[in-house]
């Protein structure tokens, strides 16, 4: 079976099919199709994304509906705002040729007037988030009791996206008879459940392997210390120019973070989460599509949606919470039959996440090196090479060149191909000629992880401080988190154990941000009082009897009357700590707000690129 006449579409399908430039049906439209077709049955569909599946029940549900009738017989749910326009747009394309047909989507972010106005019109199919599809089913302003073909799109996504009630809910609004077809690129146990309670023993179709994750992409990590992760992405950016990609965070805060410190150090990016306006977000997306933003940089809720089919390399700043999830992620690339790259920036703690997401997607990473910074340059310089190489030349160059000519009439060809190519090589090259080796080496990571490495579940191997703030300052063990968080520009995991006492409190770190922190807070004031971190003799990690420092018995670090200096260099075991304070203090009253110095411990302002202006 290889044309979409064989499977059995009618003219108008195959007329539109023919204006689209689709030739010969995907693999899940070919096996699909012919059943949805010919059968009144429900239907489990495995396929990737970017297999086609929009085609694989859009034709047969447009070729089922009476689209005389203005009754709504089909509903499609999906994930996404994103998705629910994309299917809705489909739809309309597929059937641009049958006369009368209204597709309506229906979305949150929107007025919901005007959909159930739009609906009231008549729409024989509606695509729908299960969100704002729920609330106009109990806000009465659509009836979904005479639907003959329901479709769960992306259905793996929609449970991941916590959607289980709102679809059970609108699926007991439909008549029983009714036929469900269900697609999903995944099979976890939630999807199978679904298909349990919903359909009546469905007919299953799998294209590609089950439960795994696209092969067309390759896995790779990349070992750094944590407060190298900046530098880390920059030089996977910087070693890859043509790069069109997607970063994850964990936190919209740190998305925004990342974004406009890539777009500060002169890269083309933007960010993308849920504290944008919906207006924000399209515009975002609509430069990314464009390529005009090469790198977006998202959370996961936001990032779901994310349709496009050439993102090259897909980043993991900071591995997920859940280790399914990376899924999702890395999904974004290798579509459309593409190959893509998922790369993950990781700290040594944090290896052990990479062996629960191996088991996850069935497939291994390969551990990679940061490039070195000569290695970027040639990187670079090959890159304009290429691209000069390949340059059309622009005819309206001709006016200009009796003046260029002039200016190089001395100039051999080989003086000529040096210089023009130092005009870019030599940014690179004064920026990256002293920078350091960002890579922590893999024995180590052995090492280091053992019994006591944090994984997904465990804790350990990290280092412990003593603050000298507690409840009397009104901190609980939330507030002293955010705070901690906030002035050190954490993520949501860096700080743990935080155990606030009357006047002082401990808190644990990863050993390898102890040099970040010790630093931060070495003459650090909040409402004019001086915060006082040290690290910890505590080597109970934490348990609630502290010999040294009981809790409530009048201690406290304020009336320790030894000179700041002297308290400090005396109380702390680290020996590198005295240059530390005197290269602060060298670099005079520097600021100590906690803006300006998270900027300066995160992103290296210095950067090879020119500047870019914000769009
Ligand atoms: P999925 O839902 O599986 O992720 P889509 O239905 O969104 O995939 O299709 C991905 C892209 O492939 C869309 O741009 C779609 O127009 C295109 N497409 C679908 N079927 C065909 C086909 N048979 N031939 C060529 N392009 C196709
Ligand atoms: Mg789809």
């Amino acid at each position: 079976m290889s044309t979409f006449q064989d499977l059995g579409l009618n003219d108008d399908l195959l007329q539109a099919i023919n204006d689209m430039g689709f030739e010969t049906p995907s693999d899940v439209q070919a096996k699909a199709i012919p059943i949805l077709l010919e059968k009144e049955t429900d239907l489990v569909a495995l396929a990737q994304t970017g297999t086609g599946k929009t085609a694989a029940f859009g034709f047969p549900m447009l070729q089922k509906i009476n689209i005389d009738s203005r009754t709504t017989q089909g509903l499609i749910l999906s994930p996404t705002r994103e998705l629910c326009l994309q299917i809705t747009n489909e739809m309309k394309q597929y059937g641009k040729y049958c006369k009368g047909l209204n597709v309506v989507a229906i979305y949150g972010g929107a007025s919901i007037t005007d959909q159930a106005r739009e609906v009231k019109r008549g729409a024989q199919i509606i695509v729908a988030t299960p969100g704002r599809m729920k609330d106009m089913i109990s806000r009465r302003m659509v009836d979904i009791s005479k639907i003959q073909y329901s479709v769960l799109d992306e259905a793996d996504e929609m449970l991941n996206m916590g959607f289980k009630e709102d679809i059970t809910d609108i699926l007991s609004h439909t008549p029983e008879d009714k036929n469900t077809w269900l697609f999903s690129a995944t099979m976890p146990k939630e999807v199978s459940n679904i298909a349990k309670k919903f359909m009546k023993s469905p007919i299953e179709i799998t294209v590609g392997n089950k439960n795994e994750s696209t092969n067309q992409v390759s896995h790779e990590y990349y070992l750094v210390n944590a407060r190298d992760r900046y530098q880390g992405l920059k030089r996977l950016a910087d070693a890859n120019p043509d790069i069109f990609s997607v970063i994850f965070c964990r936190t919209k805060r740190d998305t925004q973070k990342v974004a406009e410190n890539l777009i500060e150090d002169g890269y083309s990016a933007g960010a993308l989460h849920g504290d944008l306006s919906q207006n924000q977000r399209d515009l975002v997306m609509k430069s990314f599509r464009n390529k005009q933003i090469q790198m977006l940089v998202a959370t996961d809720v936001a990032a779901r949606g994310i349709d496009v089919d050439d993102i090259t390399h897909v980043i993991n700043y900071q591995l997920p919470d859940e280790p399914e999830v990376y899924t999702h992620r890395s999904g974004r690339t290798g579509r459309a039959g593409k190959t893509g790259i998922s790369m993950v920036i990781v700290s040594k703690s944090e290896v052990r996440k990479i062996k629960s997401i191996e088991r996850i997607i069935n497939q291994k990473f390969e551990l990679k090196q940061i490039p070195d910074g000569m290695e970027i340059c040639e990187v670079q310089l090959m890159s304009l090479a290429n691209k000069v190489h390949s340059t059309e030349i622009n005819p309206e160059i001709n006016k200009y060149l009796d003046s260029i000519n002039e200016l190089f009439d001395e100039t051999t060809k080989d003086e000529l191909i040096k210089k023009f190519f130092s005009v870019e090589f030599t940014r690179f090259f004064n920026y990256y000629q002293k920078t350091k080796n960002l890579n922590v080496a893999e024995s180590s990571r052995d090492h280091d992880r053992g019994e006591s490495g944090r994984d997904y579940k465990g804790n350990s191997n990290d280092s412990r401080y003593f603050i000298n703030v507690g409840r009397k300052d009104g901190y609980d063990w939330m507030k002293l988190k955010d705070f901690l968080k906030e002035v050190l520009d954490l993520g949501r995991d860096d700080v743990f154990k935080v155990d606030v006492k009357e006047s002082f409190s401990f808190f644990n770190t990863e050993k390898e941000l102890q040099e970040k922190v010790l630093a931060f807070f070495t003459d650090y004031k909040h409402d004019g009082r001086f915060v006082n971190v040290e690290i910890s003799e505590d080597k109970g990690r934490g348990t609630s009897r502290n010999k040294r420092r009981n809790d409530g018995g009048g201690f406290s670090r304020r009336s320790n009357n030894k000179p700041k200096a002297e308290r400090r260099s005396s109380s702390r075991s680290d020996g590198n700590r005295s240059d530390r304070r005197s290269s602060s203090k060298s670099q005079g009253n520097r600021s100590s707000n906690s803006e300006t110095r998270s900027r300066r411990s995160n992103s290296d302002s210095s950067s090879p690129r020119p500047r870019r202006s914000r769009r």
